[in-house]
């Protein structure tokens, strides 16, 4: 028997989840999202349950030649485009839709010898000040790309930084109108969150990422617990050790946690190295043997502590769920200080994953 630890990627949950934007934006083709790594999930692994999507978007050359090396023959999304003009052969050969964002692309693809003309994805800065251009310079670099012998089709794409807020988008929406005026070219604006919760930006393209892994945009799972999203990761262990502590006994590093009278507290195989938050605090929900409980102590490297009260049952061997369908990823990430988003992309690679 080696280490307990476990990660479980459900390949029907994201089916499912991929079925829940279909239904949320049946207008809109659909770039599922797949960076990172497909978020933590292996993108390997996982890309053939969203084989009904439209297309992949990511920003790794290796991740795209990979698929293409797999089979997919459909659309592939660069989302920040070639990151130096020596890539463009490879955008090429693989057929890559890039992201055009800077000057220097432009002038990149201008230059380029290619076999055929790329699509490419203009990048409107409405407000995040990351990528893209202003929006009064759309207009222009729209006819510049559109004279180009190397450019295919044109979409308009924009990015939002506030889509989990209800009146969050309304700045940039006007900015993405001012850079769109007069222009006739299909847009791609909506991220998860804007897809769930700003339908009238669902546009011609949307852009899930975490839904489709079956977390909140937002942090807050009950923000997405009615949207028929699954979790589609699950990271298990088991109970390794028993103690008893009395009145006064401490437990961890730094004795961050001292019980008050006696308790049994289980010692699980997962720690920060496998990718759970250092920074999960005393009481971070944790689902041992079906019953919910929390963490009691400092998070180590290779364990964590819980506390047993409610589960008079549990011994070595009882099962424990750190997040997955019962604890959501959400629920941990926020314990923590953080989102779901970084927990799944943290999953650590000496974690044996399993799909079914
Ligand atoms: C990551 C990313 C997305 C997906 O965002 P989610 O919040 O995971 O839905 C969409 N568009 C761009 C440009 C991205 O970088």
């Amino acid at each position: 028997m080696s280490r307990p630890v476990q990660a479980v990627i459900d390949l029907q949950a994201l089916r499912n989840n991929l079925q829940v934007v279909r239904r949320t934006a049946p207008a809109s083709r659909v770039w599922s999202v797949v960076k990172a790594n497909a978020y933590g999930h292996g993108i390997d692994r996982i890309w053939r349950a969203l084989e009904g999507t439209d297309g992949f978007a990511m920003l790794n050359l290796e991740e795209a030649i990979l698929l293409r090396e797999r089979g997919w023959k459909g659309p592939i999304l660069m989302l920040e485009g070639f990151f130096h003009a020596d890539e463009l052969p490879l955008f090429d050969k693989y057929r890559l839709t890039s992201s055009i964002h800077s000057n220097w692309q432009l002038k990149a693809l201008q230059d380029a010898r290619l076999h055929a003309p790329l699509d490419v994805y203009l990048k409107i800065n409405s407000g995040m000040n990351r990528l893209g251009f202003l929006p009064q310079r759309v207009p222009g670099i729209w006819r510049q790309l559109r004279e180009l012998a190397n450019v295919g089709d044109i979409t308009l794409m924009a990015h939002f930084a506030n889509a989990e807020h209800p009146d969050g988008i309304t700045d940039a929406v006007a900015r993405i109108g001012q850079a769109s005026e007069g222009l006739e070219c299909p847009r791609s604006l909506a991220n998860s969150a804007a897809t769930l919760w700003h339908p009238e930006v669902q546009a011609d393209w949307v852009r899930p990422g975490i839904i489709l892994y079956g977390a909140s945009p937002s942090g807050q799972w009950q923000d997405v617990a009615n949207s028929g999203i699954r979790p589609v990761m699950t990271l298990t262990s088991q109970i390794i050790a028993i103690q008893t502590l009395q009145a006064g006994d401490c437990v961890g590093y730094g004795s961050r946690y001292c019980a008050s009278q006696e308790q049994r507290i289980g010692i699980v195989a997962c720690g920060y190295a496998d990718g759970y938050p250092r920074l999960a605090p005393t009481g971070t929900p944790v689902m041992v043997d079906g019953i919910r409980t929390g963490t009691v102590g400092a998070i180590s490297m290779d364990m964590l502590t819980v506390d047993l009260t409610p589960c008079p049952h549990a011994g070595i061997g009882t099962p424990v769920e750190l997040w997955g369908n019962e604890v959501k990823i959400d629920e941990v990430a926020s314990a923590a200080g953080t989102v779901g988003y970084e927990l799944m992309c943290a999953l650590a690679p000496r974690v044996p994953v399993v799909t079914v």
